[in-house]
């Protein structure tokens, strides 16, 4: 560690900050390449994140720097209140062509969070335009997670998320999560536990169906430890949805872009929502970006102004479609067209699968669970909910590997580039490190 870099003052998020900053090696990452990051002591790590499951084309992609660059240099920013630019008339476009069918408009964030509360007032100031302004409800789910503002905390349903904040907004309710003990170590989608969706039609009798303006799921629970919906349960949710007036969100912050071996988790699961939020893999995570894909019929009646031509939605950010953002997200959707990279994210998932679901046999790992390139890894605790997570994160550190843990679940994600040799690198320094835990 540099002498003249002081830890005190950047408060990092989602950071044991007293033990990081107390620490006589902190983790500090100085530089990024494809599936590896770099240590300040010269150390390169596999990256089985990509950064937060949020940079499927690998690390530093010089396209990406080249179309940021050079859109620094011509145009740095530009208002988009009442202005447009080409850029996010053109990466709208594209995002559409990109998203599942009928999610033909694009509203942009800077962040999942942000995302998930556009998603939320859209939803809302739809009902109103069309008379329905007593649906104000929302449904999730427990163990969900939708980011951090308070829309999204409000939705989220893993309770150290929330447990400082109060009470949040009022009028959401939560559905039961999936994960089911009957359903440990299966491959894919569980055979069991769609009718856990019926948890709608249960919360619709509660507070009156014709009260709730939409229901938010992420396709597959990402952060709360890869909890993959069983067989028919998404279906019967849209079913459910559709009987009561309720608008279907998926949040696919993590599930887009490739990660499930399809565009989006959408079309992978074959369920069409009415909404979707994505953010992190749209810009590779070079710059901060996030949308919400909303259905025409939404957008339509929403921005049906009638004989009054004004604003319709008061709602943005100084930053939505920041052009350099723009230039991010075309430069990544290139590389995905020019590698196929959503096609080799199908290629890769039985490999990653397998070799993820072989740490089942070892006595610490307690569940195994994953779709696509993505996958959760259940730990005995050890002591107090968590220790084992932070205790595993510095021992895969060491031994060269980046990982996430939520409690003691570890989360992995690589990059689509991975080669299929490097997943097995990958897994075997996670199995060395696993097989050394006391149980
Ligand atoms: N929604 C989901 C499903 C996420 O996984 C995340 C972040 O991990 C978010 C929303 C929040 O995104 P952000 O951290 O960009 O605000």
């Amino acid at each position: 560690m540099s002498k003249q870099l002081s830890l005190d003052h950047w408060w990092m998020p989602f950071t044991a900050n007293s033990a990081f900053k107390a620490s006589a090696h902190p983790r500090i990452i100085v530089r990024s390449k494809d599936i590896y990051c770099y240590t300040e002591d010269g150390r390169e790590l596999i990256d089985g994140m990509c950064g937060l499951i949020s940079a499927p084309c690998g690390h530093s992609r010089p396209e990406i720097a080249k179309a940021v660059g050079d859109q620094l240099g011509r145009m740095s920013y530009a208002m988009p209140f009442q202005n447009g630019h080409r850029l996010g008339f053109e990466l709208a476009e594209r995002l559409t062509h990109y998203a599942p069918e009928g999610l033909t408009r694009c509203f942009f964030t800077n962040s999942g969070s942000e995302s998930i509360d556009s998603a939320m007032k859209i939803a809302l100031a739809w009902h109103r335009k069309r008379g329905d302004g007593h649906r104000v409800r929302f449904v999730s789910r427990e163990r969900a997670y939708h980011g951090v503002n308070f829309g999204g905390m409000s939705l989220g349903g893993i309770q150290a998320n929330r447990d400082a904040f109060g009470v949040g907004l009022p009028g959401v309710v939560h559905m039961r999560h999936t994960w089911l003990e009957a359903n440990r170590f299966s491959v894919g989608q569980p055979l069991d536990g769609k009718e856990l969706a019926d948890d709608l039609s249960r919360l619709c009798a509660l507070v009156g169906g014709q009260n709730i303006a939409a229901c938010f799921v992420e396709p597959v629970a990402g952060s709360t430890g890869v909890l993959v919906p069983p067989v028919g349960y998404l279906e019967r949710l849209r079913a459910i949805c559709d009987e009561h007036g309720i608008l279907l969100v998926f949040d696919e912050v993590i599930t887009g872009f490739g990660r499930l071996g399809e565009n989006f988790g959408a079309q992978r699961l074959g369920v069409a929502p009415d909404m979707m939020t994505i953010a992190k893999g749209i810009t590779n995570s070079s710059v901060p970006m996030g949308a919400v894909m909303v259905s025409e019929k939404i957008y339509a009646e929403l921005t049906d102004a009638g004989k009054h031509k004004g604003v319709e939605l008061f709602h943005g950010y100084t930053y939505s479609a920041h052009p350099v953002a723009c230039a991010a997200a075309l430069a990544t959707l290139d590389i995905f067209d020019k590698e196929q990279l959503v096609q080799r994210s199908r290629t890769l998932e039985p490999g990653f699968q397998k070799a993820v679901h072989a740490l089942g046999g070892l006595p610490v790992v307690t569940d195994v669970r994953g779709l696509g390139m993505m996958a959760g890894i259940d730990l005995s605790p050890s002591g107090a909910a968590g220790a084992r997570g932070l205790d595993v994160i510095q021992k895969l550190y060491d031994a060269g590997v980046l990982v996430k843990f939520t409690g003691d679940t570890m989360l992995l994600g690589p990059a689509l580039t991975i080669e299929p040799a490097m997943v097995d690198t990958l897994v075997s320094r996670i199995g060395d490190v696993l097989s050394g835990l006391a149980v």
